[in-house]
């Protein structure tokens, strides 16, 4: 531990970000880093609990005071080692991770909790600023081929594991750049891209290869990946969007936020518009936007229509709105459901909760508008609150409604695997072993939408099993 009156010395102090006037000019990140003598004060605040609930907290089981420990003692190049112990990929979730693990911190039962995933954003930045993070390829080959079939973070880390214990591994993705969601969904002002591009050239240094543009299912089959890899990984994420069902929803004003959202990371990557939107351009530039949906994705399509200068921004959601601030005593040390401001939040937009879209309103083929009515939430059910329709005047309204689970043509049909009640692919989180031999299945695949540190830790475990079942034992991680 580095100061045992660290925590009560020193305040909670978190990164800042650039003004919202400023930042909304460019789509880059906006984050202004600690200065190192603030961060290693800060990390000096964890009080290296006898239970570290931050551990459980994280699911990729970070072990948090140690590095903050380190990072306390500037013995920076072993917090990254020690950071890299669990976690591939720790700029990635230093940059958009939602942070349980500061959720279930013990200075958390006073609204204090360590600033970690701050402090894990620091210790991995360093280490490429420094040079330390450098290839590891494998002392020897097995001889084992495997086929991971998507670059998301879940196949990312599953391949690097592989390759680091001397398989060979491809990676098949079916769009033109590496990274699932990384890449075309979250966009670059919450985490830039040259941060994947990196990974990916140490990953080839260990020895994965990789081959975008290449849907398993249409471009190659999976008889083919079964006939030539000793084991197929299927982490192809849960592609199926919620629709929109009601009247008005086939106007050509209603689209979907993941074809907004890669657009515009497209042409953030320096895409002509011909590259970015094949389909012709999705922009909200003067347009009354509404956003139906009040998670992740709805933020991330906040942020991107202000960037783009839209007249106005709605954003709706069914539930409820959750209070301002936790019942600690009910909820620490898990997730709390609370009101959450993003950074997009931050912006400008109008909130909206308990809200029912009912019709979206047209005119000569344009959305013009979209009806709505309040409703009331009684013991998980909900009811419409009677004569409390109203209209929200719209162009263009981007659905943000969350995925259903994985798409089933294709890949999926051609593989032959079990699903599961909720419609995922059906396998366990020890074998990772789906019903057809030799076939594994890891993140959001396989555990339907959820996070990017989820992916890793799934991807990682996944890794293990793989590893197991081709040579009988494994010394990977779990
Ligand atoms: C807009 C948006 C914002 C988000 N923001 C956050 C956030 O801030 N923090 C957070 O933790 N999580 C966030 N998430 C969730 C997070 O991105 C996902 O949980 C995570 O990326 C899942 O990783 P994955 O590797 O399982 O799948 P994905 O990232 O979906 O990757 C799957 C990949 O498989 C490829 N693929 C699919 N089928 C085939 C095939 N047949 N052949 C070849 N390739 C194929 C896809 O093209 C894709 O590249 C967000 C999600 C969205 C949509
Ligand atoms: S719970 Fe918080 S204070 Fe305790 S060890 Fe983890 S980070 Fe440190």
């Amino acid at each position: 531990m580095g100061k045992e009156t660290g925590f009560l010395e020193y305040e909670r102090k978190d990164r800042t970000y650039a003004d919202p006037r400023e930042r909304v000019r460019h789509y880059k990140e906006f984050v202004v880093p600690h200065p190192e003598p603030d961060l290693r004060l800060q990390a000096a605040r964890c009080m290296n609990c006898g239970i570290p609930y931050c551990h459980n907290g994280c699911p990729v089981n970070n072990l948090i005071p140690d590095w903050n420990h380190l990072v306390y003692e500037a013995d920076w190049k072993n917090a990254l080692e020690n950071l890299h112990s669990t976690n591939n990929f720790p700029e990635f979730t230093g940059r958009i991770c939602p942070a349980p693990c500061e959720a279930a911190c013990t200075l958390n039962i006073v609204d204090q909790p360590v600033t970690i995933k701050s402090i894990e954003c620091a210790i991995v930045d360093r280490g490429w600023n420094e040079g330390w993070i450098v290839p590891e390829p494998p002392a020897r080959k097995t001889g084992k081929r495997v086929a991971v079939v998507g670059s998301g973070p879940a196949g990312l880390a599953c391949a690097q594991q592989l390759a680091r214990v001397g398989h060979s591994v491809t990676v098949f993705e079916k769009s033109d750049r590496l990274g699932g969601l990384l890449r075309y969904g979250i966009p670059d002002f919450k985490m830039e891209k040259h941060l994947i591009n990196r990974r990916a050239v140490q990953m080839e240094a260990e020895g994965v290869t990789f081959k975008t543009s290449t849907e398993v299912g249409v471009d190659v089959s999976f008889a083919s990946l079964r006939d030539n890899f000793d084991a197929v990984v299927l982490a192809g994420g849960a592609e199926e969007p919620r629709q929109l069902l009601i009247p008005g929803a086939e106007l050509p004003g209603v689209r979907l936020a993941m074809e907004f959202l890669t657009q515009q990371n497209k042409r953030n990557a320096g895409d002509d518009e011909v590259r970015a939107a094949p389909r012709g351009s999705l922009v909200a530039t003067g347009k009354k936007v509404v956003v139906i949906g009040g998670g992740d994705t709805g933020s991330d399509c906040v942020g991107t229509s202000n960037r783009q200068g839209a007249e106005s921004v709605v954003q709706l959601e069914i539930m409820p709105q959750p209070p301002e601030r936790e019942n600690k005593a009910l909820t620490w040390p898990h997730w709390p459901l609370k009101l959450r401001t993003s950074s997009s939040h931050e912006e400008g937009v109008e909130r909206d909760w308990a809200v029912l879209t009912k019709r979206v309103a047209g005119e000569g083929g344009e959305v013009t508008g979209l009806e709505c009515v309040r409703v009331e939430w009684n013991d998980g059910r909900m009811e419409e609150i009677a004569g409390s329709e109203f209209t929200i005047p719209a162009d263009l309204i981007l659905l943000a409604m969350g995925f259903t689970g994985p798409r089933k043509a294709g890949l999926l049909e051609q593989a032959g695997v079990e699903f599961d009640a909720r419609g995922n692919v059906a396998a366990d989180t020890v074998r990772y072993a789906t019903s057809e031999a030799n076939v594994f299945a890891c993140g959001d695949m396989r555990r339907g939408q959820s996070l990017v540190v989820w992916a890793i830790r799934e991807g990682r475990q996944a890794a293990r099993a793989v590893d197991e079942a081709l040579m009988g034992v494994s010394e990977l991680p779990r």
